[in-house]
């Protein structure tokens, strides 16, 4: 028998009912309607990590709620040496446009990694299969009689990919019946089908979930978090593409005139072997004033991005920016990247505020932080804009529409 917390914490929060008091019942009722024409399909997602990362926090809970509406719906993963995840990242990195070159000698480890995952991936049996990002890209070349439909899903930053790499993956992509990316912008001139869907989130996760003000407390406390100044916070994977060196930047000029506390947390996917270094330089540069914590608690998260003054997402590259919609849902004031997904989110001066430098960001600071009202009317439009459109109840929707289409 499961305890009463586990059974309130699985498919009784990834339904649609759920829903209905944010969304609206005519909304849901036509959700589930689709939901119930593919009832008997089963669908297989693959990606590289169950840890970490924004695929993650889509794949767990729509994998969840795609079972709890009646679709079987499966999430493999790819296991790979430090080796092949070296060579991933940097495939990683070139989409989003860095300039360097993948050997001879790194395709035949990523080619061979993903070959010996499809000896041992039984997928034959499923409706619709979805690969997630570049890890697993190449696994279709090792499924030549597939009858169901495969779709690619892309989740990086898109905007100008590394030419040579991306006409190597491009024969992989090429394969599937769609690729699927996160914004039209990111769309390419590739010889299959293209398709857009907006990430989402999980309003009832541990870390987007109602807190009240004692937990909030509580969890500032066990992370030694001072409260005595208002907070900035980033929240982020460690990894250059968020540019912590400029949010660290960008807050000592701030705090040279209003004072504040910075905190910067950020876990490490298991597929993302960078994130170490770059965390051992934030700590060195790191003062008194900031806090830098290595550590994965989706509550930390959440009480953080709900007691922040300010929140901030300075990345130079983001596929869609989940951190941002996160802190949006919560009312918080935020300042972003004037980049990809982000620009996407955060209509600037309306919901928030979109910087492209460290001086601009520490100015948007130091506005915020003097302006309490600003922070509040900012922070209001914010978690109306993720309600309207970047639930989890759309993304489902978005799917369903997506394998009605390619349904054979
Ligand atoms: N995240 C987290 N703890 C951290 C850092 C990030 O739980 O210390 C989560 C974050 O809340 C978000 C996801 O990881 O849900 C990151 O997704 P995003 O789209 O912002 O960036 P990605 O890591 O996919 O580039």
């Amino acid at each position: 028998m499961l305890s009463s917390a586990v059974q309130r914490s699985t498919l009784g929060l990834h339904t649609l009912e759920q829903y209905e008091p944010l969304v609206g019942t005519a909304t849901t009722e036509r959700i589930a309607a689709k939901a119930e024409r593919m009832r008997t399909m089963r669908v297989a997602h693959v990606s590289s990590t169950f840890y970490g990362g924004g695929v993650t926090e889509l794949l767990t809970p729509l994998t969840l709620m795609m079972n709890a509406t009646g679709i079987e719906t499966d999430w493999h993963l790819i296991q790979g040496t430090p080796g092949f995840f070296g060579c991933t990242k940097k495939l990683h990195n070139t989409l989003q446009g860095e300039s360097v070159d993948f050997s001879d000698a790194e395709k035949t480890i990523y080619e061979q990694v993903v070959f010996e995952n499809a000896t041992r991936l039984h997928l034959d049996d499923c409706d619709a299969i979805i690969v997630h990002d570049p890890q697993p890209l190449p696994l279709i070349t090792h499924f030549p009689d597939r009858e169901m439909p495969w779709l690619w899903q892309c989740h990086v930053d898109l905007s100008s990919p590394y030419p040579p790499v991306w006409t190597y993956l491009r024969q992989f992509i090429e394969q599937h019946n769609a690729a699927i990316f996160s914004l039209p912008e990111y769309g390419q001139d590739l010889q299959v089908d293209q398709q857009f869907v907006t990430p989402a989130i999980d309003p009832f996760s541990a870390k987007n979930r109602e807190l009240s003000d004692r937990e909030i407390r509580e969890f500032l406390s066990n992370y030694k978090i001072p409260t005595d100044r208002p907070l900035v916070t980033q929240i982020s994977r460690f990894d250059r593409w968020k540019d912590p060196m400029g949010v660290i930047e960008a807050f000592r000029k701030a705090r040279a005139q209003v004072d504040c506390t910075l905190v910067l947390v950020g876990n490490n996917a298991s597929d993302d072997p960078e994130g170490g270094k770059i965390l051992e330089t934030i700590k060195n540069i790191a003062d008194e004033g900031i806090v830098v914590l290595a550590v994965d608690d989706p509550t930390l998260v959440n009480a953080l991005q709900r007691s922040a003054a300010v929140v901030v997402q300075k990345s130079t590259r983001e596929g869609f920016g989940l951190t941002v919609t996160e802190a949006m849902w919560k009312g918080a004031a935020i300042i972003g990247g004037n980049v990809g997904g982000i620009r996407h989110q955060i209509k600037d001066e309306w919901n928030g505020f979109l910087v492209s430098t460290p001086d601009q960001a520490a100015a948007r600071m130091v506005q915020l932080l003097k302006d309490p009202g600003l922070r509040e009317q900012v922070g209001s439009r914010a978690k109306e804009s993720v309600r309207q459109n970047f639930l989890m109840s759309r993304l489902l929707e978005d799917w369903l529409d997506l394998l009605c289409k390619y349904e054979r």
